[in-house]
């Protein structure tokens, strides 16, 4: 992926996380919020004639109150199904219902996600209290992409997995005869047929793996086997995969399935080591900051600092702290001198303050999310934006020490 593209994406998410939050929040009086779940490959005419089917079906709810708000919120997502012609890539999510907004009233809202960052997988029509925000949080959460191997002597089958969707590719069956000889055969010519037959089937897993693995290696973040033992042993131990592929394997794991299903158990029996790569990233980026700015004047935090070094390109990496919900209030007094100030969003702004540099009245001129203020300079200076994961120590350092905003430095900028 290019750097633009990864921006554009680590935006995007940033944008889905925030629809997402504020959809969290919303709840009905009674189940009438409609979420639909539509993968690409389905025929927005299917979803609209489902959609109308529902509508009818609604008119037996017994509340009048929540019959009616059925009804609209499917009204309202019919028309805008309306704008498209074809499902966007990666599908889309629609919203619709009646939200409480406190004292008995409520109001429609309605949203709509499309092109997720992984693809929608299946159909899903929910009406409940809630909006269903799950299968998207799910898929904001997904980092990376591992290669998957699981073999015993017997079957082995190798696949990706992409976020925490598990696709099976290749499967293969040995022809390593079982441990009893056939009557006649010596022991010793059979031992050695056996493990003759044995290195090639290990020998075919890793051209299979090889095949699938070689041209991704660089976006891969890593591979995981698994099996019985000794299979999985002998088959790393004895380097049957690719010396690039060899280097990225994260660990070795027991797993009593080697068909498609022993995919799915590898990656819970590993979901400790993939919790722990999730965050490699970022506690590399953490680790690279606290050097700068202990030994080295290439690093800054805070907004104002961070936003004055990011207009000025001196800014290599913006760093965020995925916790981090604020908008920016800018201040304009007369002589055009600016100052800033975040709010938690639910906040009212003060309509004025006193400008720290003349003194004079500065009024309110803007308000808008802070990361997204932050990373439109980044993105008009070649800055790279990176989001920071809270769960670690130095990713909770950046929001309760920092303010959730740092940046790594080009160059020391005096700032
Ligand atoms: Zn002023």
């Amino acid at each position: 992926m290019s750097e633009v593209a990864e921006a554009n994406e680590d935006r995007r998410k940033y944008e889905f996380r925030k629809v997402i939050e504020e959809l969290q929040d919303f709840e009905g009086s009674g189940t009438q919020l409609v979420t639909i779940y539509i993968p690409e490959e389905k025929l927005l005419s299917d979803v609209v004639a489902h959609v109308t089917q529902e509508h009818s079906e609604a008119s037996n709810i017994k509340s009048k109150q929540t019959r009616t708000n059925v009804q609209d919120a499917l009204k309202s997502i019919k028309d805008r199904l309306r704008y498209y012609d074809t499902t966007p890539s990666n599908g889309m999510v629609l919203f619709s219902g009646a939200v409480n907004t406190g004292g008995g009233r409520s109001d429609m809202v309605t949203r709509v996600l499309e092109s997720p960052p992984t693809p929608i997988q299946s159909f899903r029509y929910h009406c409940d209290s809630d909006f269903l925000t799950e299968p998207l949080e799910g898929m904001l959460e997904d980092k990376g992409m591992f290669g998957l191997v699981v073999l015993d002597r017997r079957e082995a089958n190798v696949g990706w997995l992409k976020g925490k969707r598990v696709e099976p590719v290749k499967s293969a069956e040995s022809l390593v005869p079982g441990k009893q000889r056939k009557g006649g055969q010596s022991a010793q010519r059979f031992a050695r047929l056996r493990l003759e037959a044995i290195d090639n089937f290990y020998q075919e897993v890793a051209g299979m793996a090889n095949d699938l693995f070689v041209s991704k290696r660089h976006e891969l973040d890593g591979i995981l086997v698994g099996g019985p033992s000794p299979t999985k042993d002998e088959f790393i131990d004895g380097d049957y995969l690719h010396h690039e592929l060899q280097d990225k394997v994260l660990g070795k794991f027991d797993v009593a399935y080697t068909d498609e299903s022993g995919l799915k158990d590898l990656v819970d029996s590993a979901s400790e080591v993939l919790a722990d790569q999730e965050i490699v990233e970022d506690k590399q980026q953490m680790e690279e900051f606290f050097e700068n700015l202990n030994t080295g004047k290439k690093a800054t935090y805070g907004f104002d600092r961070t936003r004055r070094n990011l207009i000025m390109g001196a800014v290599d990496r913006l760093l965020i702290s995925e916790d981090l919900r604020e908008d920016v209030v800018t201040y304009e007094c007369e002589q055009g001198h600016e100052q800033f100030e975040l709010l938690d969003s639910r906040h009212e702004a003060a309509d004025s303050q006193e400008c720290s540099e003349c003194g004079q009245s500065a009024s309110a001129a803007d308000r808008e999310d802070a990361i997204e203020h932050l990373m439109t300079i980044a993105e008009q200076r070649g800055s790279e934006t990176k989001f920071i994961s809270t769960d670690f120590e130095k990713g909770e350092q950046l929001y309760d020490a920092f303010g959730g905003i740092a940046g790594i430095l080009r160059y020391d900028s005096g700032i």
